[in-house]
């Protein structure tokens, strides 16, 4: 079986397109251009690379965009009092501060001070309180683009048989409300497994639809997969290759090349899941804006 490939590339930059032209309107009316902010503490290069990504998609767009660069040393008073002028500059309009943080600082603690109004990540108890209400508001960036994916892709989602791997805060969790709630996509039976789960690959095998998020490179090969299922890959690894002018590739937590003949879809590493992030990050962005006028 040939799958289809669920490209997060070719819908990001669907998204993309769709905001810059409504930024051009924006500028057009006079109103206000949205401004997203984000917070890097210390050097670490994984985060460097995704926040250098989120501001560069602002420059796309045609957002305004602030890189706040913090020592790796800073106290947790100093940052939390960043993320309070941040709550009050008005001009931006929603920000985030890159995961994760230096050990000294308790990111639960940074996370909740963020303004709800302005927390465009999604992981404010606010913002996860809302979506388990189906209220308005901010959805987490990573589960709300693989939303936007299986949307455009047409999977259907209603009575399928969804089984999430992984119940972090910022993905399994709230990828499996979301695969839950009275919506499309959505309306699935949810299945959540995690490090504690026994007899994985009984339960992984009964997906329809399959969406990994555990963190382990190519941990699902083909005899965990159902024939015919649409398997999300949300992991990213980066791997030693001195072949690559970059001296790394990139590979996910699904055995790709193993898996994606029994599929009907499959989102490949890169470009499946990772730009959707991005996407998502920047229609929260524009979200702020109309929320808080
Ligand atoms: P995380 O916080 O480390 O959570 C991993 C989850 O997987 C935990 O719930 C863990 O169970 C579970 N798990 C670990 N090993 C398992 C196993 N052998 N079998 C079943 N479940 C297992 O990770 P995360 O933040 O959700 O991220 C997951 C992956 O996605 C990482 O590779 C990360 O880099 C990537 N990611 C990508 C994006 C993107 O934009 N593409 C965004 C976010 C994350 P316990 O709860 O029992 O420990």
């Amino acid at each position: 079986m040939e799958p289809t490939i669920v490209s997060g590339t070719e819908v990001s930059n669907k998204v993309k397109d769709d905001i810059a032209r409504e930024v051009e309107q924006i500028k057009t009316q006079g109103g206000k251009v949205p401004h997203l902010a984000a917070v890097l503490v210390g050097d670490d290069g994984a985060s460097r690379t995704y926040v250098n990504a989120k501001v560069k998609a602002c420059e796309r767009v045609g957002f305004g965009s602030t890189l706040v660069k913090l020592d790796a040393d800073i106290s947790e008073a100093e940052l939390l009092s960043e993320v309070e002028r941040l709550n009050n500059d008005p001009d931006i309009d929603g920000y985030i501060v890159q995961l994760p943080l230096p050990k000294h600082i308790d990111e639960q603690k940074v996370t909740e001070a963020i303004a709800p109004e302005k927390d465009v990540d999604g992981f404010h108890p606010v913002s996860l309180g809302k979506m388990l209400l189906h209220l308005p508001g901010f959805l987490p960036a990573t589960p709300a683009g693989i939303l936007e994916m299986i949307k455009h892709y047409n999977i259907p989602t209603e009575g399928k048989h969804c089984v999430v791997m992984g119940r972090s805060h910022i993905v399994g969790s709230p990828m499996s409300v979301l695969m839950m709630r009275n919506d499309y996509p959505g309306n699935c039976t949810v299945t959540v497994v995690h490090s504690r789960t026994q007899n994985l690959k009984e339960i992984t095998r009964q997906a329809d639809i399959l969406i990994v998020a555990i963190g382990k490179p190519e941990f699902v090969t083909a005899d965990m997969v159902k024939e015919g299922a649409a398997v999300i890959d949300v992991g990213i690894h980066r791997i030693d290759d001195p072949s690559k002018k970059s001296g790394f590739r990139l590979l996910g937590d699904v055995k790709f090349d193993e898996v994606a003949p029994k599929c009907a879809y499959i989102s490949p590493v890169p470009g499946g899941v990772g730009p959707m992030t991005i996407a998502s990050l920047l229609k929260n962005t524009l979200l702020a804006v109309s929320l808080n006028q």
